[in-house]
């Protein structure tokens, strides 16, 4: 009997790794809130929720995939939420990006019905996640880690345990996606001052990803940058914005002054403010170039 989960988000990310699980033979039940993005995984034999607790089962393991904090309270919590639903014994596996304060308050709603709550979000864009080369950050119950870990070995390459606590792995998430936005923010400034150096723009970033940035971080950026591959995003910039708000509440309940944090918040304004926002996070390269005098 293949093993039966549901997937909540069918979005960039949670549509492909929906599709990696269909491939690793397990049977899923799919809910995304604009339903004609459950075609593709239907057609391919998973069945179709109506609502977000229909694709959980008593005792069973649901996946969530959606965009922010809100969507994933909407679809956790009250009457179509999962949480009730999933009941004692069943697991939800947290994968959107969120903050580390929501975590905690959906373990303790999991942990008052008898179940459990996994944070596990992922690193790595929409092609990692067709790859099923993601790499994964898991915390939370051990038992639970270790009830999901053939989903996690069908959607990753490598899974990063950080312990038992409920928030751990949204709060390394935010750390990574923290220096990921300030590699885009220097890489910016950086290849402005270059074009206008007088300098050819792809020498430049082959230069440095040959030597001191030879990082999947570094190539990856470079190359959408020199490129000017900003559309289809990977991963849109008004997301970008909700992720580096989470870096700054997370930084100001600690008391951590974060100045290239808000330095960066303001960049995204920036480029919300001359419509970017449904562009790849790393057109924050345009508004470095714009606010230099170069053309988009
Ligand atoms: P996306 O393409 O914008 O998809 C967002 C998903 O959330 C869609 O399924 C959307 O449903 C759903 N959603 C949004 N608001 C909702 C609400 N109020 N109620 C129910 N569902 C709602 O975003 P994505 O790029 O896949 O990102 C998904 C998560 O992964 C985010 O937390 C993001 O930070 C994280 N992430 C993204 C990347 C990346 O490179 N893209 C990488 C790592 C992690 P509709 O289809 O109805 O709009």
């Amino acid at each position: 009997m293949p093993v039966e989960v549901g997937f909540i988000g069918l979005g960039a990310m949670g549509l492909p790794m929906a599709e990696a699980l269909i491939d690793a033979g397990f049977s899923l039940t799919v809910y995304n809130r604009t339903a004609s993005k459950a075609d593709p995984l239907v057609a391919r034999g998973a069945r179709r929720a109506a609502t977000p607790a229909d694709a959980a089962r008593p005792g069973g393991i649901t996946i969530t995939m959606v965009a922010d904090d809100t969507a994933l309270e909407a679809v956790s919590l009250g009457n179509n939420g999962i949480i009730e639903r999933l009941g004692p014994g069943g697991v939800h596996l947290s994968m959107s990006t969120v903050s580390p304060a929501l975590s905690r308050r959906l373990a303790e709603a999991h942990a008052r019905c008898g179940g459990a709550y996994l944070a596990c979000p992922v690193v790595g864009r929409p092609d990692r996640a067709k790859a099923r080369k993601l790499w994964i950050l898991l915390s939370g119950p051990a038992a639970a880690k270790e009830r999901v870990r053939p989903l996690l070995d069908a959607m990753g390459q490598q899974t990063f345990d950080l312990g038992e606590r409920s928030d751990a792995a949204h709060v390394m998430k935010l750390v990574n996606n923290f220096l990921i936005m300030s590699a885009i923010e220097a890489i910016a400034e950086a290849l402005v001052m270059a074009e206008k150096g007088g300098l050819d723009v792809p020498t430049v970033a082959r230069v440095l990803t040959s030597s001191l940035f030879n990082s999947p971080m570094y190539q990856g950026y470079l190359d959408i940058i020199t490129r000017g591959a900003y559309d289809p995003p990977g991963f849109k910039l008004k997301l970008g914005l909700k992720d580096i708000e989470l870096v700054l509440g997370m930084a100001g309940e600690a008391n951590v002054p974060a100045p290239t944090a808000s330095l960066i918040r303001d960049h995204i304004i920036e480029g919300l403010a001359r419509g970017m926002g449904e562009l790849d996070w790393a057109a924050v390269a345009l508004v470095a170039r714009e606010n230099a005098g170069l053309k988009r």
